[in-house]
């Protein structure tokens, strides 16, 4: 059974163009494209069959369906080869039960994905993998593609930058300068890729790499690319396949360029046309407080979105104020009862040094997120016997800056108060000088100052 799929405006839906076309806007109307599968085609295979593949595939060694993203590749872009895809295992990442923090903020059912577990550190490598296969494709087929460029505030570069160098393929990324970590920033550099860093922002990278794609003939990968939305929707998918097909009553994500709660929305529908679940979740996107301009528009009933001067945030790799695929998110809240909400730099800086209390390892993006879980259950806006799973987007040893300046109270500019910080303690090689600091630490902790409890 072929399945089919193709470019599709999201305004003039009649607009089609192939995969393999280097176009990223309706040439009509200017809209931004989207992929649409051949739902017909997908419906005809009963749902229990899709399961029963799917579960098949997931994480064995079948090249390339142990990838959890390509292991649905007939949903994902069935037209590229097997041998061009560019694959290095996506997916599978853990569902963390958030037992202890669950408990602590009043919900029995709480989950985090750990999409950040993964080969480059975040959930890009769950698109890249797409975006990079097609390229490759299109090499093959004998198109002339000198190089893949992307704007970024860190992830995507890393991404790009790992699997076109394991595809032998040139990798051109725009970063802002000093506005990535020291650990985003070496990954393109250690990779190979041409690596630019620029005195503007986010949006100032952007609009030149579009520039740049739109005169030279060098392939954007942006999420403006919507490609790498097709990967980065198996992420509604792993994560029900991952708790035997149930679906979540909450899913709360960080929000930047907005491409992730897009595609998150995406899966979901999907799944629910081809029969694979039966209801959609209610979704939350959280945002910084300093780079804000969903939770604006929000606050106006989801209308008349405005770009923003996006402020300085800890959650770095949301600190954009004129996110691409800001009417498909407005899209997807609509349809998911969806709800915005923002955390300031305190709030998210907090939220994340908690979680690692209970054993988790978040970075300031997750910290948005569950700043935001906090302060939805406060207000009973999300049940405590509902069953709320979390995205954390990337991995905390990527942001070792943010959480070493916490722990050392260095985050006042920020207007940071740290209620979770640990210091280490320096202690001189003697057995009765280190007992003496050891005793007086458990000491004070049955004093009431348990681990989890602000210290
Ligand atoms: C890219 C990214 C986001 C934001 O995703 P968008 O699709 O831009 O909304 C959040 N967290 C991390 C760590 C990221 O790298």
């Amino acid at each position: 059974m072929p399945y089919r799929a193709w470019f599709q405006c999201l305004h003039c839906e009649d607009e089609r163009y192939p995969l393999n076309q280097i176009i990223y806007e309706c040439q009509k109307c200017g809209g931004l494209l989207e992929v649409q599968h051949d739902m017909e085609a997908l419906c005809r295979k009963p749902a229990h069959e899709w399961r029963k593949l799917f579960d098949q595939r997931y994480m064995r060694s079948d090249f390339p369906y142990g990838s959890s993203v390509w292991g649905k590749k007939e949903m994902v872009c069935p037209v590229v080869d097997n041998e061009n895809v560019v694959s290095m295992y996506e997916g599978g990442s853990n569902l963390f039960w958030a037992e202890r923090l669950g408990k602590e903020i009043g919900l029995a059912d709480l989950w985090i994905k750990q999409c950040g577990n993964s080969h480059t550190g975040s959930f890009k490598d769950l698109g890249m993998t797409v975006l990079v296969s097609m390229v490759k494709q299109m090499i093959a087929d004998g198109q002339d593609i000198p190089a893949v460029a992307c704007a970024s505030t860190g992830d995507t570069s890393a991404a790009l930058a790992a699997y076109c160098a394991a595809a032998g393929i040139p990798a051109i990324v725009f970063l802002p300068k000093d506005k990535v970590s020291t650990s985003q920033l070496i990954q393109p550099i250690a990779n190979g890729a041409l690596t630019l860093t620029l005195p503007t922002d986010f949006d100032g990278c952007m609009e030149l790499a579009i520039e740049m794609s739109q005169r030279e003939n060098i392939y954007l990968a942006n999420s403006r690319n919507s490609l790498r939305i097709e990967g980065q929707k198996t992420v509604a998918i792993e994560l029900v396949q991952q708790d035997d097909w149930a679906v979540p009553d909450w899913v709360l994500i960080p929000g930047g360029n907005l491409g992730n709660v897009s595609a998150l929305g995406k899966g979901f529908l999907e799944m629910k046309a081809m029969g694979i679940i039966d209801r959609l979740p209610r979704l939350a996107v959280a945002q910084a407080a300093n780079a804000n301009p969903l939770y604006q528009c929000y606050l106006k009933g989801l209308a008349g979105f405005e770009p923003q001067k996006a402020r300085t945030t800890l959650a770095s790799a949301i600190q954009i104020g004129n996110p691409v695929s800001w009417e498909r998110a407005i899209r997807t809240l609509r349809r998911f009862d969806g709800v915005v909400e923002q955390a300031s730099e305190d709030e998210l800086a907090n939220a994340s040094a908690r979680a690692d209390r209970t054993g988790l390892f978040t970075c300031p993006h997750t910290g948005v997120a569950l700043a935001v879980l906090l302060k939805l259950v406060t207000r009973r806006i999300i049940a405590p016997d509902s069953k709320v799973l979390v995205i954390s987007t990337a991995h905390g040893l990527k942001f070792p800056d943010f959480k070493t300046r916490y722990h050392e109270h260095q985050l006042q500019e920020f207007g940071v108060e740290p209620q979770y910080s640990n210091r280490f303690i320096d202690v001189e090689p003697d057995y009765e000088k280190v007992r003496a600091v050891v005793l007086k630490a458990l000491e004070a902790r049955m004093a009431g100052n348990q681990a989890g409890s602000p210290s």
